[in-house]
């Protein structure tokens, strides 16, 4: 019997498990991949985890963060114009392909069992409850989803899929020389593409970008043809040259936070997918790890009932996390207006930067209230 199994080992799945670890819990992370892999990500991790992340990467794994690229300047390329906007603190450029392995190398050197490779088919029970994969049957006091936006233990995600446009994301790594320290988004009908500079560990031969696209599926599906939607995107990536294998993945799909269902809290995607413009999947994800291993606390400790965890992780997650979704949802409905509307917003935006300011604050998550 587990104190705590861990569903998907991604960003939210690996923090909480191993800040739940930390706590004394003894924790099972399955993970259905194997580490590291490339991951469709825009790479950029924004400024409000990177105390988080400092606190679960330490060690061996602490040079990620000393040695990842500042993106100081983010550069927005729409209706022909390039709207420059300051990124006050710094956010950093990580590699998913390093980032993931590091969180899941820490979680190993925390004491968790940690199993790659392994899918879990179902969750049973309200408490304990039985978990059952590919590797068998185990039992848990709790248990947390972390299996990101899609997988097989979401089925809502599986029948909203069929009522929403089908988005899908593409992503590729790709030399490039003396690539500025921004954040460029280029926006195309249909979509956008991230493209900003990255490191990767031990492969410092050539200065490397990543180009990472939400596109509609019936507007592009490949790199060279999202490559080609936008003029300016068209023009610089010209000169690139490939140096990963494009990855994809979809349909993306937006929906109304669930932070728990059937007695599991839900942690990062599997609990909400946030627009990847506003690049605060991953802090979302590690705050919401932490939330739910803060909430976990006290009825690891036998203070609480399951059922208590649950309704203050609920709570919590409404309170700090919600309202980034809800402004993104409202920043993307802005850009799909027809661009004769859309345009004497841009010029005010332009014109008075404490608006974009404040709009990209508010795409933010909040700092911590009290439990
Ligand atoms: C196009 C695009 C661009 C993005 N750009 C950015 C960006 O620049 N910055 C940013 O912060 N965020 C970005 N994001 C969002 C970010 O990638 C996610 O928010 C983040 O990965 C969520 O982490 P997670 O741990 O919740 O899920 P994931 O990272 O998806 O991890 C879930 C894990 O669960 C495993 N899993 C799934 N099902 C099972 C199962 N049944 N059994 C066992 N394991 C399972 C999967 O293998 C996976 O490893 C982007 C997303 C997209 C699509």
């Amino acid at each position: 019997m587990y104190d705590l199994i861990v569903v998907g080992g991604g960003p939210a799945g690996a923090a909480t498990a191993i800040l739940c670890a930390r706590q004394g819990a003894r924790v099972l992370l399955l993970e259905r991949g194997r580490f590291p892999r490339h991951k469709v990500c825009g790479e950029f991790v924004s400024a409000e985890s990177l105390d988080l992340l400092a606190e679960l990467l330490y060690g061996e794994n602490a040079h990620l963060l000393r040695e990842a690229i500042r993106i100081p300047q983010a550069r927005i390329f729409l209706d022909g114009r390039v709207l420059r906007a300051l990124i006050e603190p710094a956010a950093f450029s990580i590699a998913r392909f390093d980032l993931d392995a590091a969180l899941c190398s820490t979680a190993k050197g925390s004491g968790i069992e940690v199993r790659d490779q392994v899918t879990v088919r179902s969750i049973a029970g309200d408490g304990p409850f039985v978990v059952s994969s590919s590797l068998g049957e185990h039992e848990a006091q709790a248990v947390v989803n972390a299996t990101g936006r899609w997988s097989n233990l979401n089925a809502r995600s599986a029948r909203d899929g069929k009522a929403q446009a089908k988005w899908v994301g593409l992503k590729a790594h790709f030399a490039e020389a003396a690539p500025p320290a921004s954040v460029d988004l280029y926006f195309f009908d249909g979509g956008y593409c991230g493209v900003q500079p990255v490191n990767l560990t031990n492969r410092t031969d050539e200065q490397r970008i990543n180009a990472c696209a939400m596109v509609r599926a019936d507007v592009a599906t490949t790199m060279p043809e999202m490559l080609a939607l936008h003029p300016a995107l068209r023009e610089r990536s010209s000169g690139w040259r490939a140096l990963s294998n494009p990855v994809s993945v979809g349909p993306l799909l937006f929906r109304k936070p669930q932070p728990q269902s059937d007695g599991i809290l839900r942690v990062g995607d599997a609990a909400a997918f946030v627009d990847p413009f506003v690049g605060d999947g991953i802090s979302l994800a590690l705050r919401s790890g932490a939330l739910a291993a803060e909430c976990l606390r006290p009825f690891f400790s036998g203070m609480t009932d399951i059922r208590e965890a649950l309704r203050r992780y609920t709570t919590q997650y409404e309170r700090q996390l919600t309202p980034v979704f809800q402004t993104s949802a409202r920043i993307r409905r802005l850009l799909r207006l027809p661009r004769a509307l859309r345009a004497p917003i841009l010029l005010a935006l332009e014109k008075t930067p404490a608006i974009a300011r404040h709009l990209v604050s508010s795409t933010r998550t909040q700092p911590a209230g009290t439990l």
